[in-house]
C-alpha cells in the first residue's frame, strides 16, 4: 500500500463538526498552520493544545 501524505487534522472530525465559536456561535475553521481554530464570522482565535481545542473566549485580548 502506498501511503499518501494526507493532511492530518489535529481534531477528530466528529468533534470538529460540533465546535462553534463561544462568542458568536458561528462555525470554526482551521488556521493556516492547523495549530488553531479561527471563527469564520468574528475572527476569534482558539489554540489547539495536544489535540484539544481551547474554546475559552479570548477575553483578555480585545481589539
Ligand atoms: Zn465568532
Amino acid at each position: 500500500m502506498v501511503k499518501t501524505k494526507e493532511k492530518v487534522d489535529p481534531i477528530p472530525k466528529d468533534l470538529f463538526d460540533i465546535l462553534t465559536c463561544t462568542l458568536c456561535k458561528a462555525d470554526l475553521e482551521y488556521s493556516k498552520d492547523k495549530k488553531g481554530l479561527v471563527c469564520c464570522n468574528c475572527g476569534a482565535k482558539y489554540p489547539i493544545q495536544e489535540g484539544i481545542p481551547n474554546l475559552l473566549p479570548p477575553k483578555s485580548k480585545k481589539f
